[in-house]
Protein backbone atom coordinates (compact mmCIF):
# COMPACT_ATOMS: atom_id res chain seq x y z
CA UNK A 1 0.00 0.00 0.00
CA UNK A 2 1.79 3.37 -0.74
CA UNK A 3 0.72 6.39 1.41
CA UNK A 4 -0.62 9.68 -0.36
CA UNK A 5 0.74 12.78 1.11
CA UNK A 6 -1.83 14.50 2.50
CA UNK A 7 -2.04 18.83 3.18
CA UNK A 8 -0.67 19.66 7.11
CA UNK A 9 -3.72 21.80 7.49
CA UNK A 10 -6.38 20.36 5.65
CA UNK A 11 -5.59 16.75 4.93
CA UNK A 12 -7.20 17.13 1.01
CA UNK A 13 -4.64 14.71 -0.26
CA UNK A 14 -2.05 14.84 -3.66
CA UNK A 15 -5.26 13.10 -5.39
CA UNK A 16 -7.25 15.71 -5.35
CA UNK A 17 -4.89 18.74 -4.89
CA UNK A 18 -1.64 19.95 -5.81
CA UNK A 19 0.74 19.55 -2.62
CA UNK A 20 3.98 21.87 -2.10
CA UNK A 21 6.58 19.62 -0.17
CA UNK A 22 8.13 21.83 3.12
CA UNK A 23 10.20 20.68 5.38
CA UNK A 24 10.60 22.04 8.77
CA UNK A 25 13.07 20.96 11.66
CA UNK A 26 13.96 18.37 9.17
CA UNK A 27 10.69 16.88 8.82
CA UNK A 28 9.00 16.84 5.49
CA UNK A 29 5.49 18.22 5.42
CA UNK A 30 3.18 18.97 2.42
CA UNK A 31 0.14 21.97 2.35
CA UNK A 32 -1.91 22.71 -0.73
CA UNK A 33 -2.24 25.68 -2.74
CA UNK A 34 -5.54 26.79 -0.81
CA UNK A 35 -3.39 26.63 2.49
CA UNK A 36 0.01 28.21 1.86
CA UNK A 37 -1.60 31.76 2.39
CA UNK A 38 -2.29 30.89 5.90
CA UNK A 39 1.46 29.91 6.45
CA UNK A 40 1.92 32.76 4.69
CA UNK A 41 -0.30 35.03 6.04
CA UNK A 42 -2.21 33.51 9.44
CA UNK A 43 0.91 31.58 10.74
CA UNK A 44 -1.08 31.43 13.80
CA UNK A 45 -3.57 28.97 12.60
CA UNK A 46 -1.07 26.49 11.50
CA UNK A 47 0.95 26.74 15.01
CA UNK A 48 -0.18 23.28 16.09
CA UNK A 49 0.92 21.39 12.51
CA UNK A 50 3.97 23.38 12.97
CA UNK A 51 5.47 23.31 16.72
CA UNK A 52 7.85 25.95 17.41
CA UNK A 53 7.11 28.19 14.61
CA UNK A 54 7.60 31.43 14.49
CA UNK A 55 4.65 33.74 14.72
CA UNK A 56 5.36 37.19 12.91
CA UNK A 57 4.51 39.85 15.59
CA UNK A 58 3.75 42.58 12.86
CA UNK A 59 0.27 41.17 12.04
CA UNK A 60 -2.06 43.68 9.67
CA UNK A 61 -5.46 44.78 11.02
ZN1 LIG B 1 -4.70 22.43 2.63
Amino acid sequence: MSELNVCVKCKRSEEITPLLRLTFKGEEKFICAQCLPLLIHKTQQLADEFPGIEIPKNTEH
